[in-house]
């Protein structure tokens, strides 16, 4: 498929004036390939020039431009040409689509627990054109109307309103203008609960299988549904948009959600099973109220080229975190933003691969390089750069900025200069004197606090870097239940001080913690003074509010990262504070980071069998009665914590006896979820055989418990089950595999316990990655990504391992988004080398 150019986009926005799509789908031809047949009308500013439209059939039927055939030999590529266009023009398209396995286009899925078949269209980017023929391209917006047929017993869900007009004929009604990657459709015999809110049919749909999971998550998922859909109407001033708000939990979606107008699609393991942390529910809460967030941000207002993904990514990821917080019982959504998302962010952005949040269009040249846009910097380090304008600017005239900018560009697209304008207008501060540092410049400050030394001279802060930063400082006291909070002092740090004063009532009487970015206002790395640092270390813990909490934390892991923490150090103080710890995201964060990243990673080997027994026994600790008596919300974090670091003979039997009694002691129940989980560590540790993987393979057949079973046969620890592993993973990168399952053999494969039974396949991992992509033969941009985020050998923290990725970028031959990938993987890695080799 040819990536477009931003040079072709534009050429093509000059010339062309799209009016509107009729699609039309048939559904009904076997599972190889679907009817599809557009007639889109068009102008055009130059009559007599050619242009192209794009479509990627398995076979084109035919092709009537303005009433005349055109050969449909012409198609080269996915670019089918228009030559000897009028002032206006209708254009018809028909051709067989094939199905996609991978999760590009309309995909098939057939659910091994009843035999169903499931259609969505995974959209996106520049996916319309795997379904019908498209101007693909974000600033030429249309009216759809679209037509399918679909098997008698079926639901057909898309855009608009879906009604059936017999026959298993469905029509949905005309949308509002908008882009092509945001047209969509879900087909199948889904379960569906239906509700309304000020007018609007709410829908939630899940595939049959699912439906007892939909049933008890339907009240909380409608609950926050409405209620951020109350606070949306409540702030923006221009209306909810499309005629409906379906929430559609799709089978094997790559991507956690898409936001397609009046139609969301949702990863279906959204639908939790019955063992489920309450930072999970909040963080499905956080997807619905971005989600919904961008029916307004991408949706409404689309950016004009995708170097402006940030203009919808970065804004329903900040709102999504405030409205949920505002909204919704989950008031401490922003501990979760620290902890999950900024640390994203902070890591992407100390990459040599970081750009500004907001790039310029030249600096994203195709579709191809578009794909790598949406990463950690467009959606974390975005969102925390728009907390911080909120604090530049206060919420009013932040809001006035943004409801201006609906009004202007409503059904059209924006860029970055058009959101500045209405800011500037609507807060009387120049917008663009902020945005060059935060926006267009790309990198992570430091702000680093002193004491007065000697005692009687200033306290204060340095600032490493360019931008200005309105903060609070949080003063603490030692006090007798913890840290008490003296005060949190606001803090204008402006972009060209190397140094700013803090106020005599921070430093005196001197305090026992100055905790720079309290609150978490700003986006920037923090370095405490050595009697700050000493007392975090004694009593984090201590710290009543949890985002203090989380920014303490972070700063620790940055620490870590830096190599100026040892990291045992993170294990000590995990060990030392998480039993006091009240908030269940908090102790989720640090275990997974003490387990994935400080025992894997960043420990020399010799020294990770001990890691993980500190880790277990933590868990065991925190699993013991709570003395803050909130031990539910802290219970799940730290079951998952203790099975995924069981290692010795105690925890294998307990893991066992678990398993036996189907509940954990104390509870929770086991659930198919957690059962796999221990399988699979009990599989790794040698301590479950294939037997066991398909005795319980043939007990569960839905399919999150067949996934389950591949990666737990990819984790067998012996060469013949590694080999036939490796194969079958081979196979799934050239598109044997959907994604799902490519992920969750990968998953399965890599393995830290298993690092010398593994050793071999390192370096052949990068063969393979090079030759798939200089033979041709694979990779489908998507496995391929998989094969290189959730497939990369990260425990093999080695110089070896570095030489041999090294070798596979020079190769060349992989496309631009996926060497940045492979790049990044590589920086973490030579990373993990350094801080390792340190800790020896
Ligand atoms: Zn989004």
């Amino acid at each position: 498929m040819t990536a477009l150019t931003y040079a072709e986009a534009q050429e093509r926005c000059r010339l062309l004036d799209v009016l509107g799509y009729r699609v039309e789908l048939d559904l009904t031809g076997g599972d190889e390939v679907f009817g599809s047949v557009t007639v889109v009308r068009f102008g055009c500013r130059a009559p007599g020039a050619g242009s192209f439209i794009e479509i990627t059939p398995a076979r084109l039927r035919r092709v009537i431009l303005n009433g005349q055939d055109v050969d449909p030999a012409g198609l080269a590529g996915n670019r089918l040409p228009l030559a000897g266009l009028r002032a206006a023009n209708e254009l018809r398209v028909e051709a067989d689509m094939p199905y996609s396995h991978t999760g590009a286009g309309l995909h098939r899925f057939t659910d091994t627990a009843d035999g169903e078949t499931y259609l969505a269209l995974h959209g996106g980017l520049d996916n319309a054109q795997r379904v019908f023929a498209a101007f693909d391209q974000p600033d030429l917006k249309a009216p759809f109307t679209a037509t399918v047929t679909a098997p008698a017993s079926w639901t057909v869900l898309g855009n608009g309103l879906a009604r059936p007009s017999g026959g298993g004929r469905w029509e949905l009604a005309a949308t509002p203008p908008i882009s092509t990657y945001l047209f969509t459709l879900a087909a199948g015999p889904y379960y569906s609960i239906s509700a309304e809110r000020h007018g609007i049919p709410f829908g939630l749909h899940a595939r049959q299988s699912l439906a007892g999971h939909l049933n008890r998550d339907a009240a909380e998922i409608l609950a926050i549904t409405s209620a951020c859909f109350d606070r949306y109407r409540e702030i923006f001033a221009e209306p909810y948009p499309y005629d409906s708000y379906d929430q559609v939990f799709v089978p094997e979606l790559e991507s956690g959600a898409v936001e397609n107008p009046g139609c969301v699609t949702f990863r279906d393991d959204f639908l939790f099973p019955p063992a489920v942390s309450r930072a999970e529910r909040q963080l499905r809460g956080m997807v619905i109220a971005h989600e919904m967030a961008h029916m307004w941000f991408g949706d409404l207002v689309t950016m004009r080229w995708w170097n402006d993904v940030w203009l919808s990514e970065s804004f329903a990821t900040y709102m999504g975190f405030r409205v949920l917080a505002e909204a919704t019982g989950f008031t401490a959504a922003w501990t979760d933003f620290a902890l999950a998302s900024k640390t994203r962010g902070y890591d992407a952005d100390q990459r040599e691969s970081t750009h500004p949040v907001a790039p310029e269009p030249r600096e994203v040249p195709d579709t191809d390089a578009a794909r790598a846009g949406y990463d950690d910097i467009s959606y974390a380090k975005g969102a925390s750069a728009l907390r911080q304008l909120v604090a530049w600017l206060g919420w009013p005239a932040f809001l006035a900025g943004i409801n201006d900018y609906f009004a202007r560009y409503r059904f059209g697209s924006a860029s970055l200069a058009d959101l500045l304008d209405c800011l500037t207008r609507a807060s009387g501060t120049e917008a663009g004197e902020w945005a060059g540092p935060w926006l267009r410049t790309a990198g992570v400050d430091t702000l680093t606090v002193s004491r007065p030394e000697p005692p009687g001279r200033v306290g204060c802060i340095s600032h490493a870097g360019g931008r200005p930063h309105r903060i609070w400082v949080g003063v603490y006291d030692e006090g007798p239940g913890g840290l008490a909070l003296r005060t949190r002092i606001p803090v204008l740090v402006p972009a060209d001080a190397r140094a700013v004063v803090l106020p005599a009532a921070a430093v005196w009487p001197e305090p026992a913690l100055l905790l720079p970015n309290d609150g978490d206002s700003s986006y920037c790395k923090v370095r405490l003074d050595p009697v700050s640092q000493a007392t975090l270390a004694a009593s984090v813990s201590r710290l009543a509010d949890p985002l203090s909490r989380a920014v303490a934390w972070n700063g620790v892991r940055d620490l870590v990262r830096d190599g100026e923490l040892a990291p045992r150090q993170y294990l000590a103080l995990a060990a030392r504070h998480l039993p006091a710890e009240t908030d269940g995201s908090i102790a989720g964060h640090v275990l997974g980071y003490a387990r994935w990243t400080v025992a894997d990673r960043y420990l020399p080997p010799g020294l990770r069998g001990a890691a993980l027994a500190d880790i277990t026994t933590l868990c065991r600790d925190l699993l013991s009665p709570h003395p803050a008596g909130d031990g539910d919300e802290m219970r799940l974090p730290a079951v998952r914590g203790l099975i995924d670091s069981a290692s010795g003979p105690d925890d294998i039997s307990a893991l066992w006896s678990w398993l036996a009694a189907g509940r954990v002691p104390g509870g929770p129940d086991l659930d198919s979820r957690l059962r796999w989980q221990i399988l699979l560590r009990l599989t790794v540790l040698g301590a479950a055989s294939r037997a066991e993987i398909e005795h319980d393979a043939d007990r569960d057949a839905t399919a999150a418990g067949q996934l389950s079973a591949a990666r737990c046969r990819a984790a067998l620890p012996d060469q013949d089950a590694k080999q036939a592993a490796w194969v079958a993973m081979l196979r799934g990168l050239d598109g044997a595999l959907s994604g799902y399952e490519l992920t969750a053999a990968v998953q399965g494969f890599w393995q830290a316990d298993q690092a010398e039974l593994l050793a071999g396949y390192v370096p052949r991992y990068f063969a393979a990655l090079t030759g798939a992509a200089l033979t041709g033969a694979a990779p489908d941009a998507g496995l391929a990504r998989i094969w290189c985020l959730h497939g990369f050998p990260h425990h093999a923290a080695d110089a070896a391992t570095v030489r041999a990725g090294e070798r596979c970028l020079a190769a060349g031959g992989l496309s631009g988004s996926l060497r940045r990938l492979l790049a990044d993987q590589l920086e973490d890695l030579r990373r993990s080398v350094a801080v390792r080799s340190a800790a020896q």
